[in-house]
């Protein structure tokens, strides 16, 4: 069986949510966000550790997301989200065949879609989950006038969890650190590299929550997936 190793950036501040406090650490149902999202990975057994990028002034509070779960270490992020992963992938303890990284924001997440996305990494080397787009997109200039229609055919929303053979992020995060590359997906780094990354179905409800009214409709989700709130 592929072992694998998980790496959750959550060392941002969430600035968009309309909270005070970043949106990791908001309650839905019962724990923090962070805490459903480490649910959803939770007894996976071919996981050898989850490593947690996060703010240091955030660490008991994230200690407490991982209560009565195995196997995961929080270490200190970086100014950005790259940087974050960065450092966990330097930290990874063993040597898995996959790493996956994702967003702490997306606690909806199924089973089902972290199998996909492993088994077309295994097989391809990096493969991330995207969405179709339904609205007609358009590129927009600084002053709010139209440059372009996107054919949206070709267009996909990108989700996480994102996966990747160990090797293969490896070098790309060294290309894109000799190269002065930054993203806000690992992805795009594969692809700088010159990696092919498979995309596989996303799923409408592995949302990452951004937006105030981004919260009651995860709360949803997890009412209806039925995941238990630890003991606080
Ligand atoms: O800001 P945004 O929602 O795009 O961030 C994506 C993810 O990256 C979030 O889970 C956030 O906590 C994380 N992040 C991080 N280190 C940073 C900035 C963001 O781990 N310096």
């Amino acid at each position: 069986m592929i072992s694998f190793a998980l790496i959750i950036p959550a060392a941002g501040s969430g600035s968009r949510s309309g909270r005070n406090i970043p949106k990791q650490y908001v309650e839905l149902a019962g724990m923090p966000v962070l805490a459903h999202t480490l649910r959803a990975f939770a007894g996976l057994e071919n996981c050898t550790e989850m490593i947690v990028a996060i703010d240091e002034g955030w660490r008991t509070t994230a200690e407490r997301c991982a209560l009565g779960l195995k196997d995961v270490r929080f270490i200190e992020g970086g100014a950005e989200r790259q940087h974050s992963i960065a450092r966990a992938l330097a930290d990874l303890s063993g040597a898995p065949d996959l790493v996956l990284v994702h967003d702490a924001a997306r606690p909806c997440v199924s089973r089902g879609l972290i199998d996909r996305v492993m088994a077309a990494a295994e097989r391809y080397g990096a493969a991330i989950p995207a969405m179709p787009l339904n609205e007609t997109v358009k590129r927009v200039s600084a002053e709010g006038i139209i440059l372009e229609t996107i054919p949206r055919a070709e267009l996909r929303a990108a989700q996480t969890p994102q996966a990747f053979r160990r090797e293969l992020l490896v070098a790309a995060y060294r290309y894109a650190d000799e190269h002065g590359i930054m993203a806000t997906d690992d992805a795009s780094l594969a692809e700088a590299y010159g990696a092919p990354v498979h995309v596989v179905e996303g799923e409408p409800d592995n949302i990452k929550i951004t937006l105030p009214g981004d919260f009651k409709r995860a709360e949803r989700k997890i009412a209806e997936i039925g995941r238990q709130p630890h003991d606080k």
